[in-house]
Parts: C-alpha cells; structure tokens; sequence
C-alpha cells in the first residue's frame, strides 16, 4: 500500500554505481524502491527511485529481508533475519546509511 511511509521513498534519488550501494559488491541490478503493484490493483503508482544493487542484496530485498527507508533524505538500509513486512521493520534498530 502506497500510504505516507513508502511515499517518502518517491522522494529519493536514484543511487547508481558499479558497486552494491549496501555492501559494496559488483551491482548486478537496478531496483525500483517502490515495487510495481504496491498501490494496489490497477493503481498507478509513480516511477520511484532505482538503486544498485548486487545479485544476493536483490534477491534480500524482494524476499523481504532486506529493506529501505527515507530518513530526513538519507537512503537506509536494514537486514532482517526472517521476511518482515516493511510497516513492521520501520521502527527497528540497526538502519544504516546506504553510500
Ligand atoms: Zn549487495
Ligand atoms: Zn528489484
């Protein structure tokens, strides 16, 4: 659901580099930070932010353990062990900055 949480994400800018913007590794894929489909069906979501991202912090991030946020413009990241939807992990510890 497209609410004012995963709204501040269309706020960021695209983050591309040759290297995974959460670990470093060689980027293999650019990832939309809002996900197709997340309005709802049949609702148009606006094209959001792409980020580089290497092939295992992709496959995290569409099996929801690996997540973004917008903190005051600054792109964040957290792991989580377990899947977590993202209005259960906006609130948890250890969000780092994403350079
Ligand atoms: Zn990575
Ligand atoms: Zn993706």
């Amino acid at each position: 659901m497209l609410n004012e949480l995963t709204a501040s994400l269309l706020l960021l800018e695209s983050r591309h580099s040759t290297n995974c913007i959460v670990c470093g590794s060689k980027a293999q894929h650019k990832h939309h930070l809002i996900q197709k489909g997340i309005g709802g069906k049949g609702k148009k979501v606006p094209e959001g932010a792409t980020v580089s991202l290497c092939f295992r912090c992709h496959e995290a991030t569409h099996a929801h353990r690996l997540h973004f946020r917008n903190n005051d413009g600054v792109l964040q990241a957290l792991r989580t062990e377990e899947p977590m939807k993202y209005i259960d992990v906006l609130d948890m510890e250890g969000w780092f900055d994403c350079d």
